[in-house]
């Protein structure tokens, strides 16, 4: 049996992992024979919730992965990563993958959705979206640090707007949030070309 897991997040990876440790029979007719992980992450598996310790810690890029994928493969699973699920054929038990501008297709037994979730961006912003950050994976941190480093090298000090008033941000810090890039001056008072942020 092939099972083909989409997310490489806490879900995927820990259920690949216990399927692999609990798969040892493969004489079995309905043993698993292959495991598959498919994830659009570069990075290997990260710990999610210490995005929010993104300005805190120099080398965050790198201490926040808790496993790279090649660990996982050492594993008995396949990972395919930098690949996107773009759909899902129920009848035919397959998926499409988009990788690198390629399609292709793979075929599964039994598919599990892992795939977390993404930050909510109110409808009237996704016109602006080069705009604004989001902060929910290890590339949007590393995209919001690059950008705060720009400033830091012109000797200019961030400023940043926060829309989401999570955990995080009393930790001092962004979850799954939207934040402005303020460093045009540009004071845009909660409003977004007439559009109104809200509480
Ligand atoms: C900044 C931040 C701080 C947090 N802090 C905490 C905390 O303190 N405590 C707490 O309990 N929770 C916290 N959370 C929430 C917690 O991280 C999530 O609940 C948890 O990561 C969910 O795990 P998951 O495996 O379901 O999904 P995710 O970790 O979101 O993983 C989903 C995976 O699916 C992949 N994926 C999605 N769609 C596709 C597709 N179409 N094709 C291929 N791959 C795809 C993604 O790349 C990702 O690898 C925080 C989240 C954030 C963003």
């Amino acid at each position: 049996m092939h099972i083909v897991i989409i997310g490489s997040g806490i879900a995927g990876v820990s259920f690949a992992e216990k399927c692999r440790a609990l798969s040892v029979d493969t004489h079995h007719p309905c043993a698993i024979t292959r495991i598959t992980l498919v994830t659009y992450e570069h990075d290997g598996y990260y710990s999610r919730p210490l995005l929010s310790r993104g300005f805190t810690k120099n080398d965050i890029e790198n201490s926040i992965i808790l496993k790279n994928f090649d660990k996982i493969r050492e594993n008995g699973i396949n990972v395919i990563s930098g690949a996107e699920v773009t759909a899902i054929d129920r009848q035919a038990k397959t998926l499409m993958l988009n990788s690198v501008s390629q399609e292709k297709s793979l075929a599964y037994d039994k598919l599990i959705l892992a795939q977390g979730s993404a930050a909510f961006i109110p409808p009237p912003f996704q016109a602006f979206k080069d705009l604004f950050f989001c902060l929910n994976s290890l590339v949007d941190l590393k995209a919001i640090r690059a950008f705060r480093q720009q400033l830091l090298n012109q000797n200019r000090k961030p400023q940043w707007a926060i829309i989401g008033g999570g955990l995080n941000w009393l930790r001092g810090c962004l979850r799954s949030c939207c934040c402005w890039r303020q460093s045009d001056g540009v004071s845009r008072h909660g409003s977004f070309n007439g559009a109104s942020i809200g509480e």
